[in-house]
């Protein structure tokens, strides 16, 4: 089973994939986690990637695919994946459909966490004094709104069309979010 967690900056992706993965035993990739990784590691393609971040802005769709695809390679074989944070363009959302049918394998459903803006902005300014993350600060997080209404909102129409789309309301208590998610997972199985 390979999953697509998708949502806003700040909608829990991160926090319900590690519910998901205990539960459905499934390796959990995320696309900015192993951004962050590459700008610690102090490598040149780091710095780019970290000149990207801090900004707001998306990496390129075709460095992004290419690192992505690297990772899943190096991984060992399990049940199925869990990306959170990615695609987060329609072109990465083609280019991944079409590496993924073209190696005998589909994406089965994308969950799509549904959190309003001012709840938004309030987590991540609340994470932004522990996170240490360059792009938890207001100007940053307004900016990551503003491109995740652009480029990334889309993506859920690019599912919807090929009926794998669950849209699951992310407000509230966390297990509660999370029994709503298992039901739409449990749906597909
Ligand atoms: P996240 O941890 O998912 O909030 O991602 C943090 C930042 O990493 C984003 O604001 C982007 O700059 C970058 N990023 C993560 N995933 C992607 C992606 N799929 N495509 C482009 N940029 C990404």
């Amino acid at each position: 089973m390979n999953l697509i967690i998708c949502g806003a900056p700040g909608s829990g992706k991160g926090t319900q994939s590690d519910f998901i993965v205990k539960k459905y035993n499934l390796t959990h990739l995320s696309t900015g986690d192993l951004l962050r990784a590459e700008t610690a590691s102090g490598s040149e393609l780091g710095k780019t990637i970290n000149a990207y971040i801090s900004q707001g802005n998306l990496i390129p769709d075709d460095m992004m695919i290419e690192l992505l695809m690297q990772k899943i390679k190096s991984c060992p074989e399990t049940n199925g994946f869990i990306l959170d944070g990615f695609p987060r363009t329609v072109a990465q959302a083609e280019a991944f459909e079409q590496i993924m049918t073209r190696q005998g394998t589909r994406t089965d459903l994308l969950i799509d966490l549904k959190v309003e803006h001012d709840e938004l902005v309030n987590r991540l300014l609340k994470r932004g004094e522990t996170s240490g993350r360059s792009d938890d600060n207001l100007d940053t997080i307004t900016k990551r709104l503003e491109v995740y209404e652009e480029k990334t909102r889309p993506v859920s129409d690019f599912y919807r069309k090929l009926g794998k789309y669950a849209a699951i309301d992310g407000m509230g208590d966390l297990q509660e979010i999370f029994g709503r998610i298992c039901q739409a997972i449990d749906q597909i199985q």
